[in-house]
């Protein structure tokens, strides 16, 4: 590639890099119980919000099995609640729920599972909560999510 060539491909390459703040994020649930991330911040200027939960355990979703839930902080108890009663056949989590924002299905390890919300539904004041709604699993996996700037 000549010098030139290097240039425009870099320039062509930049804009891409400058409008950072993806529409997405990735987190974690491990063998240990945990979230890799304690808060999770969505740009303003997303219309849509994806996350992946991946589990790199070992351990299968009956006995270490993760999800990634989100509601109002408020709704939150309510929520483990039934969704304890609907038990795992159910992935934890009372059909049709409607305090659930978005959630993604249950799995063990070496499983992934992504879902897409629609940022509308968020608003600014409001605190919002993301758990993993396995019996007991949110006392260490819970964290925040906020609408950011
Ligand atoms: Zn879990």
């Amino acid at each position: 590639m000549t010098r030139q060539l290097l240039l425009l491909a870099l320039l062509a390459a930049a804009p891409a890099a400058w409008s950072a703040q993806p529409c997405a994020v990735e987190i974690h649930g491990t063998d240990q119980m945990t979230f890799d991330k304690a808060a999770i911040s969505v740009p303003k200027a997303c219309t849509a919000f994806t996350v992946t939960l991946s589990h790199p355990g070992a351990m299968p979703k009956n006995v270490m099995g993760h999800n990634w839930v989100l509601s109002t902080q408020a709704d939150m108890q309510g929520v483990l609640d039934d969704g304890q009663k609907a038990g795992e056949a159910q992935d934890y989590l009372k059909p049709g729920d409607t305090r659930v924002i978005a959630h993604t299905r249950l799995i063990g390890g070496g499983e992934q599972d992504s879902v897409t919300f629609d940022t509308q539904q968020l608003k600014a004041a409001t605190p919002y909560s993301f758990y993993c709604s396995f019996p007991f699993h949110s006392t260490l996996m819970k964290g925040t999510l906020t609408l950011g700037s």
